[in-house]
Formats: structure tokens, sequence, C-alpha cells
């Protein structure tokens, strides 16, 4: 998580982490993670992991990329070396990491795809479905440390709580190919699902259209994920739909861009207007930036590029969608209760 310390996330109630896999493969290196005792123990955090599967960012940031049916090869966006992920590679390198959630290695089908290149990828995705799980069921026990030392009856939790791999729906944006990838996924029996490929230039209608139509079709006894969503009212609107998990960049990567998501909506921190504002960033936000710092300040070391200002704005953003989620989860629980 950029610019904020794992105390800091642990105050804000955050209970899990997205790893990206293909950074952390590059940098530092997956082996040594695993020899420092996997990502919990290297980053001091106890709570759950979840990790990518490094194949999206293989498409979106790597260069000179080649897929294949073994995998995919292409050349580090640091230093040009060449590089080979395939889906037992990924699993390798996610267990390394000690991932309590591992994403199946999947082809992030792009926007827009015709319907025969959708169904190709498709295709391939659960091929790739299948190698990744069972790689992953002959190597998920090999973790060669024991993240909770200290406490024996804390670790022994913790080696009863074995990893966990999610299947990835893909099928671009045809309501037919979502279905028979769930239908197909579903036979194969994962812990839980994600929904994948959506967010990817979509207009927002039909990203919703997506969702609606392959959720029915997931287990709701497990874990429904719709992967790289979203905007504080897209996330309660596909929560309410009946979506367990989402992840996104936006809250963080806003926050750096002075961008504050507030209870009156967006708020552009840079804006002159805010020059002497002595409000608080959001009124309505009793997180620990607004309840100390003014609007003025926030523009002030934005303006300044004060390294403070991604900090700050970064931790307001966080607690606003920590926020956005509580009062969703309390709204669902009202209403099945
Ligand atoms: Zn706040």
């Amino acid at each position: 998580m950029k610019a904020i310390p794992q105390h800091l996330l642990e105050e804000l109630d955050v209970r899990i982490l997205l790893g990206n896999t293909y950074h952390l493969y590059l940098r530092p290196g997956y082996e040594a993670i695993r020899r420092m005792g996997g990502l919990h123990r290297f980053m001091s955090w106890e709570r759950a992991i979840l990790t990518d599967s490094g194949g999206f960012q293989v498409y979106s940031l790597s260069e000179l990329r080649k897929v294949t049916e073994e995998g995919v090869s292409f050349r580090s966006h640091i230093d040009g070396s060449s590089h080979f992920f395939s889906p037992e590679h990924s699993m390798d390198v996610q267990i390394a990491l000690g991932s309590d959630i591992a994403m199946a290695f999947d082809e992030c089908t792009e926007y827009p795809a015709d319907y025969a290149r959708a169904r190709a990828s498709l295709e391939m995705t659960l091929r790739w479905a299948k190698r990744s799980q069972e790689h992953f069921e002959k190597h998920k026990q090999e973790r060669p440390w024991d993240r909770a030392q200290g406490s024996e009856k804390r670790a022994q939790e913790m080696r009863d709580q074995t990893p966990n791999l999610f299947g990835i729906v893909q099928g671009g944006m045809f309501p037919d190919l979502r279905r028979e990838s769930a239908e197909r996924l579903v036979e194969m029996d994962f812990p839980g699902y994600a929904i994948g490929g959506l967010s990817v230039g979509e207009p927002r209608e039909m990203t919703r259209e997506m969702i609606a139509t392959t959720l029915p079709l997931l287990p709701k006894d497990k874990p429904r994920y719709v992967m790289g969503v979203g905007y504080p009212d897209e996330i309660a609107e596909y929560a309410r739909m009946g979506v367990d998990m989402m992840d996104c960049v936006l809250p963080t990567r806003a926050a750096r861009h002075g961008l504050l998501f507030t209870s009156e909506g967006r708020l552009n921190i840079r804006n002159r207007q805010y020059a002497e504002d002595q409000g608080p960033p959001d009124p309505n936000c009793g997180c620990m930036v607004c309840r100390r710092y003014s609007r003025a300040y926030l523009r002030h070391l934005m303006v300044a590029q004060e390294s403070l200002s991604a900090v700050l704005n970064t931790l307001h953003n966080l607690a606003f969608y920590v926020e956005t989620m509580r009062k969703v989860r309390e709204e669902l629980l009202a209403v099945s209760s």
C-alpha cells in the first residue's frame, strides 16, 4: 500500500491487503521473500493477504510479451530482462509469497474483443485454471515457515488455514460466454470465484450487466470477488448485488493526485478555492485526517509537493472506503436479520 504504514492500516480496520505478484516477483524477488518467511513476515502484516496471478500486470506493464498455450514471456518494465510466467510458475510464486488467497493464472481479455477472440481467450483461461488448480493443490503446503511464531495455538490455527486458490470468470462482454465460463469454473470447485476482465474501458452499464449475469451462477456460500472496481458508489452497488470482495487502485492513486472521496462527492484538494478553507476534508468523516487537519493544510501540502500530502490524502480515502463498506455490511445484515 503506497504511502501508508501497516500499523495505520490496522488502525483503519483494514483486514486484507492485495500483493502484486508481478511487482514482487521482479523486486525484491519471490525467492528472497520466501527466504524471509513470506510476505506476511517480510512486511509485518499478520492479517490476510490476497495475491493476484501476475497476469494482469504482465499484460499492462511489461514489454514485448508473447502469449502461447504454455504461458506468457515478457520483458521487465524495470530493466528489460526476460521472464516467463506459466500457470504453474504463477502458483509457485504466490505460494512462496505466502498468500492466503491466490488467484488462478488467467488471460484478461482486452476490450473491445470480438466474439471469436473472447471465446478463444476464455477457453485458454479455463485450461490455465485447471493447470493452476492442479499445481496449487500439489504444492500449496510447501511453505517452509510458520508465520505465527510465539503462540503455539495461533501457530496451529495458521497451519490449519491452508492457502486458497480462486478461479476467475472471463468471457469478454458477452453474457453467454460469461455464463459458460462461470458454469465450467464452478464444476472445478474452487473455494472462491472472481469475475475478471471488467473495468477495462467498457461503459459502466456493461460492467453492471456482466456482474448481474455472472453472479447468480456462482455459489452464494463462497466468496464472490469482482476484480478491479471501483468508485465508492460502484462498490456499494455491487455489494448490494451480492459481491463480497473488490479491489481497486482508485482510492490510493486518486489520493496521490489530490482527489478525495467524501460524503459530499469528489473533491480536488488542489483547487484554489480551498487555499484558506479551515474546514475538514469531509465534515461527515471521523477519520484521523478529518479530525485534525484542514482543507487549506492538505491543499498546501499538495501544492508544495510534500510527501506528507500523499500520506494524508490516502489515509482519508482509505478511511472513506472502509467506512463505505462497513455501512453496506450493516445495511445488508439489517435486511437479512
Ligand atoms: Zn476523513
